[in-house]
């Protein structure tokens, strides 16, 4: 009889394979997809070796391949092989990455990595850390820790007396900020009314007489979260003045650094993040740019005081006293993946200059596909990336804005039709453009030429029709 195991592995394993040849982005339909798996629960059970098949081949048609190469959309990432298969042993271990009692090897490797994390990105290396299920919850985590520390210079103990009836925290950001910190917001019961939003330049960066403006608007607590790279174009805030500002004004400086924290790691893109050593926490992703499967955030955080005063508890029936790492008193979850591990392996397998190179790599072909496209006939380049995120719109000759969006809506659509390449739209500025996000290993010169190839076709024919 065949090993379910086995089975999972060779099936795994032709997928990876076949990346070069399957289409970018999922080809069934919703209608499609739920047709293939509705039904009700079963009463009785099946063979694992009849299960495991059946869900790969029905699944086929719903898989987006972000895994590949020639996967532009959102900023997907993707995952280095030694990370790939770090996670497969992560899961069979079936680590509890909750404390050091319940996952010895769990709680060390996590050291470890958090270390070669806080070495890669240059941060202080006394701050503490946390590995946590993305850079949504890394926000939750960083900002909690914040409004600990805002909240207990006011005098308030936010753990004891909870947010009602304390002193109003003041989160300051930009029109730029990415959701996730809304919901943090939300999340810590800060509200979306507590943001106070400054002006920007062009570009969407923080314009620094602004942020004086508000701060002196703003009295007690008060939070500045600013943007390590924007999701549309990768818009860096210019650190080296707005943290001595925001800091000068006793607030906290949070940098939600999901993709574009990254660029501490290049030499050649590090000016884009100069002075940002100066800020309080720093959120980031591993799950995007360091090329670990989903399910990794990291968030950094220099008052670790301020971090475990916010998340750490206690419970009688646990030994927390092995002096080993207990994650808990880190992160908001119990029990726990311990996808630390994953991470360990990837920083091992690529070491800093492999993570430099990927950097680069991804940022060149970034401009190479901007480049590309944005000068077919038909393209026209919206903005050219300073890191590894651009746009390029589509238009008709004589068309109003209006015809263009729609245009560019079709052209995008039909790019992802071909199966050669997947992009996604964004409005930026009011204009609808195609996104080019360049964030996983394996884009190679002939992903970028099937893709530029895929748009000329479809813009040779749309212009046509
Ligand atoms: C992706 C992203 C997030 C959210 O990260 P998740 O890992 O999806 O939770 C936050 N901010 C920016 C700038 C991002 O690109």
């Amino acid at each position: 009889m065949t090993d379910v195991y086995e089975q999972a592995y060779s099936l795994a394993r032709a997928w990876i394979d076949d990346l070069p040849n399957v289409p970018a982005g999922a080809p069934s339909t919703l209608g499609e997809l739920r047709d293939l798996f509705e039904a009700t629960l079963p009463e009785t059970g099946e063979l694992p070796e009849e299960i495991i098949p059946d869900l790969a081949h029905r699944a086929r048609g719903g898989l987006n391949a972000n895994a590949s190469g020639r996967f532009f959309g959102w900023v997907m990432g993707g995952s280095v092989p030694s990370a790939l298969a770090a996670d497969w042993l992560v899961s069979a271990w079936d680590q509890n990455a909750a404390i050091y009692a319940v996952s010895p090897i769990g709680a060390v490797i996590e050291e470890v990595a958090g270390a070669w994390v806080k070495d890669l990105f240059d941060l202080p290396r006394d701050a503490s850390f946390a590995f946590t299920t993305g850079c949504q919850l890394a926000h939750v985590t960083a900002l909690a820790s914040a409004r600990h520390a805002v909240l207990k210079r006011a005098g308030w103990d936010v753990e004891e007396d909870g947010v009602f009836g304390a002193p109003a925290i003041r989160l300051i950001s930009t029109h730029n900020r990415h959701d996730s910190i809304d919901r943090a917001a939300r999340f810590l019961g800060l509200g979306r009314a507590s943001i106070a939003v400054v002006e920007t330049d062009a570009l969407g960066r923080m314009d620094a007489d602004a942020l004086r403006r508000v701060l002196a608007d703003t009295s007690g607590p008060t939070i500045v979260s600013l943007n390590a790279a924007d999701l549309n174009i990768g818009a860096f805030d210019n650190f080296e003045t707005l943290i001595p500002i925001a800091k000068a004004a006793g607030a906290w400086v949070h940098i939600d650094g999901a993709f574009g924290l990254f660029a501490r790691v290049s030499r050649a893109k590090a000016h884009l993040v100069k002075g940002i050593e100066q800020a309080d926490s720093w959120s980031t992703d591993g799950h995007k740019w360091l090329n670990v499967p989903f399910d990794c955030g990291i968030v950094i955080i220099r008052d670790s005081h301020a971090h475990r005063g916010a998340m750490a508890q206690s419970a009688d029936y646990i030994d927390l006293d092995t002096g080993g790492r207990n994650q808990l008193d880190w992160n908001l979850e119990w029990s726990r993946r311990a996808r630390a591990i994953p991470v360990y392996a990837a920083l091992r397998e690529m070491g800093r200059s492999g993570v430099e190179a990927l950097i680069d790599r991804c940022c060149a072909y970034c401009s190479t596909l901007v480049e590309r496209i944005g000068a077919l006939p038909g393209a026209e380049i919206v903005v050219a990336p300073e890191l590894n995120q651009g746009l390029v719109r589509f238009t008709r000759d004589g068309a109003s804005d209006e015809e263009n969006a729609t245009f560019t809506d079709e052209v995008v659509a039909a790019i992802n039709d071909t199966g050669e390449a997947f992009f996604s739209p964004t409005i930026w500025n009011g204009i609808r453009a195609m996104r080019i996000s360049v964030v996983n290993w394996q884009t190679n010169d002939s992903d970028v030429d099937r893709a530029v190839a895929a748009a000329r076709s479809v813009l040779e024919e749309l212009r046509r029709a």
